[in-house]
């Protein structure tokens, strides 16, 4: 069996392609997700990859999992940190609740989890964090300081993760997807949607697999001079 991968919020959209994708090539992997038992379910059934049910932006939840799963399973060599969540509107109307989630679930979550797995890591010499953040965290965008703020906040915590793990055989690497086609995106409007495609130059929105794909090349052990950078996948829709 392969290296051990959890991919967070791993049962569904990009995390779901990113798990299948990892088990097709020979990793043992372990799908975390949030809430949704019967998505998870009907993945697990799908698939055969075994799910593992936990909030990551709750720190003690994160640490307890992580540490059955590696008792029951064996050390975790890759984390993929993929969960994250909208919670949209202009700043005149966020209130704290949905800034705080946001930040929470997308930003302190790649604290929780990388805490839960460096130690190990840096004692077996060897790892792979990729943290998947946003187009929207490199431009901005209108109605999203929070999501805006906690995607740009990875691409920090990125870089400076991989400063302290290059020498200790870690790497860590950041996505920045462009507008994928998952139950997130299928949430904003039809009419906005169709204006944000004709900006994008491949003329379509990403599928899952279009990040999948890479979150496997930065995960081999081959990719161990890639790291503290960050991929830009969004359709040439912009070339950062
Ligand atoms: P989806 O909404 O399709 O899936 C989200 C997944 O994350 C689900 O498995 C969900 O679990 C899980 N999740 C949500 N909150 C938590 C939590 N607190 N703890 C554990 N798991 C959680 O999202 P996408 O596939 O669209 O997005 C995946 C990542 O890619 C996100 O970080 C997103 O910000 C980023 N991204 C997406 C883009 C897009 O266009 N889709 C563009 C750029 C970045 P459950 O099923 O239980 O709810």
């Amino acid at each position: 069996m392969g290296r051990i991968a959890l991919v967070t919020g791993g049962t569904r959209g990009i995390g779901e392609s990113i798990s299948v994708m990892l088990k097709a090539h020979g990793y043992n992997v372990i799908a975390n997700y949030a809430g949704n038992d019967q998505a998870a379910q009907e993945f697990t059934e799908r698939t055969g990859i075994r799910t593992s049910k936990f909030d990551v932006s709750d720190f003690e939840s994160v640490a307890k999992s992580i540490n059955d799963i590696e008792s029951e399973i064996g050390p975790i060599d890759i984390l993929v940190n993929n969960a994250g969540i909208t919670r949209d509107g202009t700043m005149h109307r966020m209130d704290f609740e949905k800034w705080n989630a946001v930040i929470q679930t997308n930003l302190s979550s790649c604290f929780n989890t990388s805490r839960a797995v460096i130690e190990g890591m840096r004692e077996r010499a060897f790892g792979r964090i990729v943290n998947i953040g946003s187009v929207n965290g490199q431009a901005g965008q209108y109605g999203q300081v929070n999501y805006a703020a906690a995607k740009s906040g990875i691409h920090g915590f990125t870089k400076a993760l991989a400063q302290e793990g290059a020498a200790k055989g870690i790497t860590v690497n950041a996505i920045a997807p462009g507008y994928v086609e998952t139950d997130m995106v299928r949430a904003v409007p039809e009419d906005v949607l169709a204006k944000i495609v004709r900006t994008i130059p491949v003329g379509r929105l990403g599928q899952p697999e279009d990040i999948a794909s890479s979150v496997l090349f930065l995960v081999a052990d081959e990719a161990g001079f890639v790291t503290g950078s960050t991929l830009s996948i969004n359709g040439g829709q912009h070339m950062y």
